[in-house]
């Protein structure tokens, strides 16, 4: 797993996976863009999540609501009066904090001189419609749930469907975080994966269980491992008002263990927060009088010919959390084989004149010149352990402004390259390519046109990415491929051909495997059904 976020940030920027949002005009704080590979990852998990949550189960209907809604939606929600943090401005440096994240200290310039905490509310405010008038505005959702409990009359009606079953949704939602950080941990437009499970009252307790084990499960079978997941019951004085009991999933991110998800049991609240003639309903959640919805959102109970208003189970994923999660799981830097010392030694002084060139530059600013030096000494405190680190501290911002930076890199490249390799363990199933075809020669019309003719083919099969690559030599380019995460490459060779000296092996291709780097001849008519027997 990742140690630090820098080697994420590094990667996600190096390769393609995630690109700081607007940042030729000096970005945007709190946004992020997913690149050529982040866009495939993040589908990949979404359709992972959609499968075993809709697809595979028999309880369950999707839905895809408006990000914009009645603004009636956040005033009976809670949202407009409840959803708040409280923030702190500091009167020495001016930046502006939520007071529950920081210790009574501003964490840019340590000063404790900081004002009253004040209610700041997260929803972000829209104009709809031409007319600028006081009360055509409404908010970007800022959860995706609220489009369900709205939408609960219309599944149940179109559907027909018996309690218990759930609506599962994913899609954006914005949040005016009055600090964002930690990358894509936690920013003002995200994705969510939601949803909420409809029971019985007197139900809902055991299916709180159950769905904590069966989110536990699903993160385990996207990748991440138990001792990284750990379930927090949240505390009595930490519920939200409207839950009787949540349980949070926590991940070991690299900035610490904190929420990927939360699992709550909401009771009734939702449903009857929304609902009209509250009073005739017999709620047992305390929700405020709604006096503009037109519905009553029941329930018929047909054995017991009564309506009930059913409790609700919300398991409420982030998205974004689970690719930070997925990604920071799968990376590894790996020793290939040992590196001398002798090869070690121009590299290590190299090291050291750069870093000794960071703390002499003037240009670079605080931040930049300690993150890089902390980085640096981290690499140097096991040089042969950590060496292919390099490549991502030179990669940091400030490290390019620095001259010494090449001549670092030049001694370290070619050492990395022969000793090192950064790969992401995906499952196959999340990876954003799964498989590349590589000819061994570029130049070589025989061997290019076989490799081309099996990427097309591979690809035609339609249930998996595959890419053809010739942009360097083959131990280069297994390692370009390592480093994002690809489970197989395929190489087409003379013997492939049957010029080699092995004409035996005509018509078949070396498979050769991520995280074991062993490698294996296939015959090219079998080829297809052996790659997707292993891609789950
Ligand atoms: P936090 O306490 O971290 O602000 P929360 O408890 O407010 O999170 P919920 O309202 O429970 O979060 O939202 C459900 C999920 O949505 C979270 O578990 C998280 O994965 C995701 N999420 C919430 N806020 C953000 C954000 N600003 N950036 C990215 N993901 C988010």
């Amino acid at each position: 797993a990742a140690q630090t976020m820098e080697q994420l940030v590094s990667l996600s920027k190096r390769r393609g996976f995630i690109f700081p949002g607007s940042a030729i005009y000096g970005g945007l704080q709190g946004t992020y863009d997913y690149g050529p590979l982040g866009v495939e990852l993040k589908n990949n998990l979404k359709l992972a999540w959609w499968r075993a949550n809709v697809w595979e189960r028999e309880d369950m209907e999707g839905i895809d609501a408006s990000i914009l809604m009645n603004k009636l939606t956040w005033r009976y929600s809670g949202h407009e009066e409840t959803f708040v943090d409280p923030m702190v401005d500091c009167k020495g440096c001016k930046m502006r904090w939520r007071a529950d994240q920081i210790a009574g200290k501003c964490p840019s310039c340590g000063s404790a001189e900081l004002t009253e905490p004040r209610p700041f509310n997260l929803m972000f405010k829209t104009q709809v419609g031409p007319v600028p008038d006081p009360e055509s505005f409404s908010y970007l959702r800022p959860e995706t749930a609220q489009g369900i409990f709205l939408n609960f009359k219309h599944v149940l009606d179109s559907t027909s469907r018996k309690l218990p079953f759930g609506i599962a949704q994913m899609g954006k939602s914005f949040r005016n975080e009055i600090t964002p950080r930690n990358f894509i941990f936690r920013v003002r437009e995200f994705e969510q994966m939601e949803i909420e499970f409809f029971v019985k009252p007197g139900e809902d307790e055991a299916w709180h269980q159950k769905w904590v084990e069966d989110r536990i499960n699903w993160w385990l079978s996207v990748g991440l491992s138990k001792d990284n997941l750990v379930p927090y019951h949240q505390k009595a004085n930490e519920l939200a008002h409207y839950a009787k009991a949540t349980v949070d999933l926590l991940y070991r991110f690299p900035h610490g263990l904190e929420e990927l998800e939360g699992i709550a049991n909401r009771t009734d609240y939702d449903l009857g927060s929304h609902s009209k003639d509250q009073g005739s309903l017999g709620l047992k959640a305390r929700v405020a009088p709604n006096s503009h919805s037109t519905e009553k959102l029941t329930y018929f109970d047909a054995e017991t010919k009564q309506h009930v208003v059913p409790f609700v189970i919300e398991p409420s994923a982030g998205v974004d959390r689970g690719v930070l999660a997925v990604l920071s799981e799968a990376y590894d830097e790996e020793q290939v084989k040992a590196a001398p010392a002798d090869r070690l030694k121009p590299v290590e002084e190299a090291l050291g004149t750069f870093l000794k060139s960071v703390s002499r530059n003037e240009k670079l600013t605080a931040d930049a010149k300690n993150a890089l030096l902390a980085e640096g000494e981290r690499i140097a405190g096991a040089l042969g352990e950590r060496l292919a680190s390099i490549t991502g501290l030179l990669s940091m911002p400030g490290a390019e402004s620095i001259e010494v930076a090449k001549k670092l890199r030049g001694q370290v490249d070619p050492v990395v390259d022969e000793f090192y390799r950064t790969v992401l363990h995906f499952k196959p199933r999340l990876a954003p390519i799964k498989v590349a075809v590589l000819p061994l020669k570029k130049n070589h019309p025989g061997i290019v046109g076989v490799a081309k003719g099996i990427r097309r083919q591979l690809q035609s099969s339609g249930s998996m990415r595959v890419v053809y690559d010739d942009t360097g030599a083959i131990g280069k380019l297994y390692r370009r491929q390592d480093e994002i995460g690809t489970p197989f490459c395929v190489t087409v060779d003379f013997d492939t051909l049957g010029d080699g000296k092995d004409t035996s092996s005509k018509d078949t291709v070396t498979v050769r495997h991520r995280d074991s780097m062993a490698q294996e001849r296939v015959a090219i008519s079998e080829l297809e059904t052996y790659l997707r027997e292993k891609m789950s």
